[in-house]
This record gives C-alpha cells, sequence and structure tokens, in this order.
C-alpha cells in the first residue's frame, strides 16, 4: 500500500516531483482557487495515487476553492464530485488514477488545464515553460523533436531526466509511477 502524504507536503512535491501534467494543474488550483471538471478527476485521483488519503483530500480541495467561493457552494456543488473519486458516493467506484495514455488520448478545449503538455500544448508555449522550469536547451531540443514525432511519453521521460539529472528506470507510463521514481531518486 501507498503511504499517506501529509498535504503541507503537496506544494514543494509539485515541483520537485509532479509530472507536468499534474504540476500545471496544481498550479492553476493555487492561482485560481478552481480548477474545471476533467482537471478536478485527472489531478484529484493521482493525489489519492500518491497517498493523499480521502480527509485529507476533502480538506485540500475544500481550502482552495472556499478562497474563492463561500463553503456552501462547496458543499452543494463540488463536495459530491470529490467524494465520487474516492467512491463514497453514487455507485461506489474506487476510481483508479489516470494512465498516460488516458490523459494523452483525452480531449482538452479552451480553457481546461488537463491533459498531457507534451501533446496538447502549443510547441512554443511548451518550450517557454521547460526553460522555466529549468531544462537546459539541448533537453529542451530534443523534447521538442520527440514531440513532433508525437512520442509524448518518452518526451516526458526526457524531462524527467533533465530535471532529475539522471532517468527514470522505467519509461514514463503513468503520472503516479513518475512521481514514485522521483521520490525513490536519493533515498
Ligand atoms: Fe503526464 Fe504522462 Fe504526459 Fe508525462 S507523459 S506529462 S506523466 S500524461
Amino acid at each position: 500500500d501507498t503511504e499517506a502524504i501529509n498535504p503541507a507536503e503537496i506544494d514543494n512535491y509539485s515541483k520537485k516531483h509532479f509530472p507536468m501534467c499534474m504540476r500545471t494543474i496544481h498550479d492553476v488550483l493555487r492561482t485560481a482557487h478552481h480548477v474545471k471538471h476533467f482537471s478536478r478527476l485527472q489531478y484529484g485521483l493521482f493525489l489519492k495515487g500518491i497517498g493523499l488519503i480521502y480527509e485529507n483530500a476533502m480538506e485540500f480541495w475544500r481550502q482552495e476553492f472556499t478562497k474563492a467561493m463561500d463553503q456552501d457552494k462547496f458543499d452543494k456543488s463540488y463536495l459530491y464530485n470529490f467524494k465520487h473519486q474516492f467512491g463514497k458516493v453514487g455507485n461506489m467506484t474506487n476510481y483508479s488514477p489516470y494512465s498516460c495514455m488516458k490523459i494523452i488520448m483525452n480531449n482538452v478545449g479552451p480553457g481546461e488545464h488537463h491533459g498531457c503538455p507534451f501533446k496538447h500544448w502549443d510547441p512554443s508555449i511548451l518550450k517557454t515553460k521547460l526553460n522555466d522550469y529549468g531544462v537546459n536547451s539541448e533537453a529542451i531540443n530534443t523534447i521538442n523533436d520527440l514531440v513532433c514525432q508525437g512520442h509524448y511519453q518518452i518526451a516526458c521521460t526526457r524531462y524527467f531526466e533533465a530535471t532529475h539529472n539522471q532517468a527514470p528506470q522505467n519509461t514514463i507510463s503513468h503520472p503516479n509511477q513518475y512521481f514514485e521514481e522521483s521520490k525513490n531518486i536519493g533515498k
């Protein structure tokens, strides 16, 4: 079983151990105090997968969303949605975190932040972000070439390598695998 994570560590983890798809949603959430439906799903299930337990997850979303809306609105319009991810309501399915393939195959509309940056972002925006995240220009060019060839997960693996100074043990195929491999470095 996954060890429970401390919610106070999430900001730190997002910078050190999250793949770009999740770091992006986290940043939007912290800035806008809101993210749309598919981001809540993609990110919420990922957080569950890294060990954010149910009670802490509800508190995490509540704290952030109620910076921009009142408690009552959160309880009425959003809480059910988050409980649902843990199988606490509705059909009681305990949903699994999404794989890269599932995320890559999703459609992302305007104003939405879910999806895979390597697949869904405009290449110039991706390059700027990679530069912001401290990726060197040689790696940025390699990543850009891989993206142009449609090798999104290999591009992500190269991003891992550039930001950790070592490659992951396996090619990235799941955001939760990315997190685990990143956390294991230096252990
Ligand atoms: Fe996330 Fe997978 Fe895309 Fe990497 S390849 S950014 S882990 S969806």
